[in-house]
Parts: C-alpha cells; structure tokens; sequence
C-alpha cells in the first residue's frame, strides 16, 4: 500500500492510474478503523481497479470541540488492517494540508443543503454537515473518483454526500454500503471504543428500540405508539435521547405512518454517558413483517 501525506503527489498518482484506464473507487474515513469500515473497502474492491482510503479527523464537522479531542485514534493499527485487507492507497494528510488557510468558520465554503440541515443530524449538530461538505469537496477534488463509498449508518449524511456530488457536477457516482454489527447488533462504530464495558453492554438498547419497531410495525397504522416505546427502550437503557423519529427514506420528511409502498427510516441518536451515537434501520415495501 502506498501512502500519500501530500495532496498533490496523491491527486498526480490517482490521475495516471486513471489515465491508465484504472476505474478508482475512495473510502474515506476518520480512522480508528473497525469492520464496518473494512467493509467498505471489500465493497470498494470488488467495484473498482484501485482503492483509495483517506484518514483524516476533520476539524471542520466536529459541533463539540471536546468530541473533536477525544475522538480516537489508532492509526497504526488502522495502516497495518488497510494493508492485510487489500486497500492500494492511503491518503492521511495533516489539517494544514486540507486547511492550508485554517478552518475559520467566515472563510470556508457554504453548501446549500436545503432541508437537509434542518432535521435530525442537521438539527442536533449545527454546523456538521457543512464540516462534512467542505473536507468532502476537498478530498473528491484531489482523489477524483469513479465510485466513493459510504456506510448507511450515517444515513443522513449519504443523503448531504449526494446533494454535495450534484452541486459540485460531480460524475463520483456514490455507493452506499450496508451498516456492519457487532455479533449483539451494536453498529460498529469508531465511537463504541470509548464506552466502558457497563456502557457497552447498555449501548444495545439502541439497536434494540430499532428491532422493536421492525418487529412490531404494521402498515396503514399510525406509529406514534411503537415510536414511544422505542424512546422508553433507550430510556431503560439509560440512553439520553437527542432523537428518534420516522421519515421516508427518499427525502428525511417525517411521517407518522408508514403506506408499506415507500422506504421508511428510522433514526436514533442518543448520549450512551459522553458517547452519541447514532443508528437508523430502512424498511422496504417487501418487508415481510406485515402480520403484526
Ligand atoms: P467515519 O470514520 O466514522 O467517518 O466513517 C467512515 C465511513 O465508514 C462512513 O461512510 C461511515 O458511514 C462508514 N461506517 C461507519 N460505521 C460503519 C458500519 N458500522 N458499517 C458500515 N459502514 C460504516
């Protein structure tokens, strides 16, 4: 694997490979690297000639400085698992080589993300997904790539990716790849590694409010209640709830009921001690579960 600290030697590299025919395919990160993320890279692989990962902690996305400082890093570990797994290139550059004229909010770029900042993420993180869209226009200019690939547990943040790759005219055409588990349905998360064990175990109340709803919604009904419930799971597992909530999954309008003939999200975001962390599940109109 090689690795690129500068932006221009990286976006000179990746462009003659390009040239070369090469279709490249990007995965970027902010380290701390587990399955979930391996996973996108073994997406990444079987879609594209040459794999690029980017690790880079961006400043710019972070609403809590102090979640900014403690978030973790492993980037030893991370390098070795890119190599074992097959990733050909590592882009890790420091925050002056994005930022070369710092990360003052007044001089960075404003995206229009319409709607999108509103709700949910956009709500309880002012300010976030702008960070996601500067750093993100900056790495697709410099990697240019064929296919970019993305996890769905940052269901919101795919939808503001897509957004982005159209205001820039971006040909990247964006993947958006599975939500990998832990065996007791915990998403993986880069967050996780700072829960205590006791928090850990707690920490599956969030998937199970979710499997609560999957389990017990009906199509044509109202779900308020099933929403209640979910919020009192979080709530027994000692999970501070910032929300959870239902929308069509095409647009993040939120609804009280579910036609079974759309994809609907549901969306959790909850304070696990200092963690937040985040998780939605999609059901499709072929969902099996139309007896309860
Ligand atoms: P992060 O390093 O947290 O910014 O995540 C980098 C990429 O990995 C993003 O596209 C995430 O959506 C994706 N990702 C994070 N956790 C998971 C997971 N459990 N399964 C699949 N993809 C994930």
């Amino acid at each position: 694997m090689l690795i690129f600290k500068q932006k221009t030697a990286i976006a000179r590299h990746v462009k003659n490979l390009g040239n070369k025919g090469n279709s490249i395919g990007f995965v970027p990160t902010m380290g701390a690297l587990h399955k979930g993320h391996i996973a996108l890279i073994n997406q990444a692989k079987a879609n594209a000639d040459v794999v690029v990962c980017s690790i880079f902690v961006n400043p710019t996305q972070f609403n809590d400085p102090a979640d900014f400082d403690k978030y973790p890093v492993t980037i030893e570990k991370d390098i070795y698992e890119l190599e074992t797994n097959g990733c050909d290139i590592l882009f890790l550059p420091a925050a002056n080589e994005i930022y070369p004229d710092g990360w003052d909010h007044d001089k960075l770029a404003r995206y229009d993300i319409g709607f999108l900042e509103t709700v949910f993420e956009g709500k309880f993180r002012p300010g976030h997904f702008q960070g996601v869209c500067q750093v993100m226009e900056r790495l697709l200019t410099i990697v240019q790539p064929h296919y970019l690939f993305m996890g769905q547990k940052d269901f919101q943040q795919c939808m503001v990716v897509n957004r982005l790759l159209k205001l820039m005219q971006s040909p990247t055409k964006l993947v958006v790849c599975d939500t990998l588990r832990e065996p007791d349905g915990l998403a993986m998360s880069s967050r996780n590694m700072r829960l205590t064990k006791d928090q850990r175990q707690k920490a599956i109340g969030i998937y199970k409010a979710l499997t609560y709803i999957k389990e017990h919604i009906t199509p044509g009904k109202p779900i308020d209640d099933l929403l209640t419930k979910a919020r009192n799971i979080l709530q027994e597992h000692q999970f501070i709830l910032d929300y959870l909530e239902a929308a069509e999954a095409a647009n993040l309008q939120k609804t009280g009921i579910w036609n079974g003939q759309t994809n609907i999200v549901f969306l959790a975001a909850a304070f696990m001690g200092e963690v937040r962390l985040i998780d939605n599940i999609v059901l499709h109109p072929n969902f099996a579960n139309h007896g309860n």
